[in-house]
């Protein structure tokens, strides 16, 4: 079986070194925080040329973090795209604001700025635009809502490890930006963790205090806080990761186009980059009218596949009786989507015989 993503082959090109540097947590003993995590800090803010950065626990609990430092809290609206992932908007609950859901683009599948300005009351604090299947939202347009309207903008860039957007990698546009090391991500752990971006130094010391208990020092407590931190196992595996992500990200790259030359010729929708970016392919996705039979026939030729995201956010249970109302193209994208194998490992014989599998079931 041909998997989405080939996390056993990744492991196996990387095991000594990984083995070599999560044995060096073990000798310190130093297993939460401390210098392994501050290490990769470091490393992935000046990789980024960001302001400030702070490892967490995971990327859910990133995006409530930057959202409770910034302020936003219980009676605050943050609009959110309905076509995400489940967390971007449970990050908003938890924090006690509602989330409230706007359409996509149909070309790009991210946050759709016409709909958002159509969102805004005046109970909206903050936008979270999500960076979806890595492709960068139109980060001037939201800003300059964003501005407009003084709200705080919050990156989403659990899908976008270092793409670009104007040149410049994603994360730095925001308020705050947050990522994912889920395993599955693009930069993946070996276990859960996340990172928030922040622009202002205040923001960012109290990012630091709310993920560890609000402390100022050992056993004094500024804030209530509560227990984010990142694991020192996970930062070393991420360190030695980082020293691979942007070849990893061209060879995504290399094969999303290797698809997509084929796949558009036979007159198929799929992910079209934000003008003036470059996504870096969290997943390849492609819009079909027949997805099932697509999925059935290419399960078995070994070739798995995935839909992301089969329910919109305005139309999951946990959000049922919130003021909802029309979202057209998300839900038309929602019946269409399937995810083919992406991964860096993913051979160039291995594309071709997926792309010529899927011709011969999908149709556009
Ligand atoms: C994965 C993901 C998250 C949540 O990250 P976790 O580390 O799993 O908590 C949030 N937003 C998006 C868009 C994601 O893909």
């Amino acid at each position: 079986m041909i998997p989405l993503v080939d996390l056993k082959a990744q492991y196996s090109h990387l095991e000594n070194e990984i083995l070599d540097r999560v044995k060096e947590v073990f000798k310190s003993t130093h297993f939460i925080q401390g210098p392994f995590v501050e290490e990769f800090e470091d490393q992935f803010v000046k990789m980024h040329a960001a302001s400030f950065g702070a490892g967490v626990s995971n990327g859910t609990a990133a995006i409530s973090l930057a959202l409770e430092a910034l302020g936003v809290g219980r009676g605050d609206e943050v609009i959110v795209p309905t076509h995400t992932f489940f967390a971007t908007a449970e990050a908003v609950c938890n924090v006690g604001a509602t989330p409230v859901f706007a359409d996509i683009l149909p070309s790009t599948y991210c946050l759709d700025p016409e709909d958002v300005l159509r969102k805004i009351s005046s109970k909206t604090k903050a936008l979270i635009p999500v960076h979806i299947y890595g492709n960068p939202v139109d980060l001037n347009a939201l800003a300059e809502i964003a501005r407009g309207h003084a709200l705080y903008m919050i990156e989403d860039s659990a899908q976008a490890h270092f793409a670009k957007y104007k040149g410049q990698y994603i994360g730095s546009f925001g308020d705050a930006a947050t990522f994912s090391f889920y395993p599955g991500k693009n930069l993946g752990a070996f276990g859960d963790a996340g990172f928030v971006f922040c622009k202002d130094e205040q923001v960012f010391q109290r990012v630091k205090k709310l993920r560890d208990h609000g402390r100022s020092d050992k056993y004094e407590h500024d804030l209530v806080g509560s227990n984010q931190r990142m694991d020192a196992v996970q930062a070393a595996v991420l360190s030695v990761k980082l020293r691979y992500i942007l070849e990893w990200t061209k060879s995504r790259q290399e094969k999303a186009m290797l698809y997509d030359e084929a796949i558009r010729r036979a007159g198929f929708k799929t992910i079209e980059p934000t003008p003036s970016s470059e996504p870096v392919y969290h997943l390849y996705v492609v819009e079909v009218s027949n997805r099932e039979e697509v999925m059935v026939r290419l399960k078995e030729k070994g070739i798995s596949t995935g839909i992301h995201y089969p329910i919109p956010l305005h139309k999951q249970p946990a959000f049922k009786g919130m003021d909802q109302g029309c979202f057209r193209v998300a839900e038309k994208v929602a019946e269409r989507v399937i995810s083919l194998p992406l991964c860096p490992e993913l051979t160039v014989e291995n594309v071709n015989f997926i792309t010529a599998e899927f011709l011969k079931v999908a149709r556009p």
